[in-house]
């Protein structure tokens, strides 16, 4: 048989030559929305409307244009205006490194297909155990996404908690955890993957501040037991997602201890505070945890999706999916941290432990803590200008980079307001030259900002707000 459509797909120089001039677009792409060259950070399209461009390309498309129309008709988190999700402007090396890992594809489920990959998983997250407080007897793994990781770490906990064997013999009695009510909506949904049902997540309200109340949590669990549910495990968020304020880990881990409970913490977007020699102090007692989740994609500047699930006794880590219902870590056995399989959920995965090393190889770790450190010191800016504003309110005070405020008027009701400040977030990212995102907490629409790019001023705040208000003016009630 002929290969030709093989030979040409697999050809060294066409890869070489495409290489060379994406770089280029890259680069060129980089250029121009760090420094804002463009105006927009989103040029926004209907569902619908992409969804028939992208049927209508593969039929009629120039083919020298589908990298450029795909870099074109994204979110551009480069731009110094996207001040939206937590997503990182990722730090350009790791998309080199991006392409390595697609390019060699080594799979690293076991350590014969990955061996770099497998023993560089190993540096970064000893590096990470011991950068949180932890002892040589931690261990950690990358996965893929803080979602799973959350999962992962719930099942270790399960495992290494209850006297019974769930993983082998399945749950007959009820089982449950203990989470704030403005924990992210994965901790929820990986505890019900796990079986607990609506009994199993005791949701603790939070304080006016949106922290866990962790004064309610004796009164809870209690009544929990009550009922017969057995709580095996309880998660400090660090921040939690939408105010981006942390709870009170300490707290959290003297509870946990005193009622044997395992203590996670979902740092998936502020555990990398743990490098800012300014803010480490928001994740006080998270040396206590039991086990702690990092985003690489959030925080620290990587592409998505990469994730460290750490865990203060690398026994648990190892326990998680192992068969055997007493398989225990002695000095005897062989270890056996390279075969990355047997921890992750994952079989295969890709080579993400090479943007973690890279940053630390090329920048070193202090890195991390410029990024960290100037993105909450941008949100404490941010937070600052909106508490002078009068016409904003805060819905806290912001303690890392995320930003919850909206317009406020005396004269409105706070339907009308909830309603107007909907239309204003949908109007902004209609026009597109900043996308920020919304979120409602206690009844109350807010609109929210991350400050996820370092090049993101104080002059682009402060356009943005002109911009609200010049929108706000126009607005049928206000004129009214
Ligand atoms: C983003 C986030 C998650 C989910 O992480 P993914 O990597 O998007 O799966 C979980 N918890 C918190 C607190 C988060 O901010």
């Amino acid at each position: 048989m002929k290969i030709p459509l093989l030979q040409q797909a697999y050809s060294p120089e066409d890869f070489r030559k495409r290489g060379h001039l994406l770089i280029d677009e890259l680069a060129d792409h980089l250029d121009d929305k760090l420094k804002a060259k463009t105006s927009k950070a989103i040029h926004w399209n209907e569902p619908e409307f992409e969804l028939q461009f992208w049927k209508d390309f593969l039929e009629t498309g120039r083919e020298e244009t589908l990298f450029s129309e795909i870099t074109k008709r994204t979110t551009y988190v480069h731009h110094p205006h996207y001040i939206g999700h937590q997503v990182s402007p990722t730090a350009p090396i790791t998309a080199l490194t991006g392409a390595i890992s697609s390019l060699l594809n080594n799979g690293m489920a076991v350590y014969e297909m990955g061996m770099a990959s497998s023993a560089i998983e190993r540096v970064v997250t000893d590096m990470l155990c011991k950068q949180i407080g932890y002892d040589t007897n931690s261990r950690g793994f990358l996965t893929s996404g803080g979602t799973l990781a959350n999962l992962t770490a719930l099942l270790g906990a399960r495992k290494a908690v209850l006297d019974h064997d769930v993983w082998t013999e399945g749950h007959s009695k009820p089982l449950g955890i203990m989470v704030s009510s403005e924990a992210h909506y994965c901790v929820e949904r990986a505890a019900k993957i796990m079986g607990l049902g609506e009994q199993g997540i005791i949701k603790i309200p939070v304080t006016n501040g949106y922290a866990m109340d962790v004064s309610q949590l004796k009164a809870r669990f209690d009544e929990a037991a009550s009922k017969g549910v057995e709580i095996f495990a309880i998660i400090g968020s660090a921040p939690s997602t939408a105010t981006g304020v942390y709870d009170d880990l300490k707290g959290i881990g003297q509870f946990a201890k005193a009622h044997n409970l395992w203590f996670h913490v979902d740092g998936a977007h502020g555990g990398a505070a743990i490098f800012s020699q300014k803010y480490s102090h928001t994740v006080a007692g998270m040396d206590q945890a039991d086990s702690v989740v990092i985003d690489g994609h959030k925080m620290m500047m990587m592409p998505t999706i990469t994730t460290a699930l750490l865990m203060k006794n690398g026994t648990n880590a190892s326990a998680t999916f192992s068969q055997k219902a007493d398989y225990l870590l002695t000095q005897e056995d062989h270890e056996d941290w390279y075969n990355s399989g047997k921890r992750t959920f994952e079989c295969t995965k890709n080579m993400m432990s090479i943007h973690w090393y890279t940053l630390l190889k090329v920048y070193g770790v202090e890195i991390f803590d410029e990024f960290v450190t100037h993105l909450y010191d941008m949100g404490y800016l941010f937070g600052e200008i909106i508490a002078n504003h009068p016409d904003f309110e805060l819905a806290v005070t912001p303690v890392s980079n995320i930003v919850c405020f909206r317009y406020k008027n005396d004269a409105l009701d706070l339907a009308s307001l909830n309603k107007l400040n909907a239309a204003l977030r949908r109007a902004l990212l209609e026009e597109g030259e900043y996308y920020i995102v919304q979120t409602k907490l206690q009844g109350i629409h807010y609109l929210r900002v991350t400050v996820m790019n370092p090049f993101t001023t104080e002059v682009h705040f402060q356009r943005l707000l002109d911009k609200v208000i010049e929108w706000v003016l126009g607005y049928p009630t206000v004129q009214a």
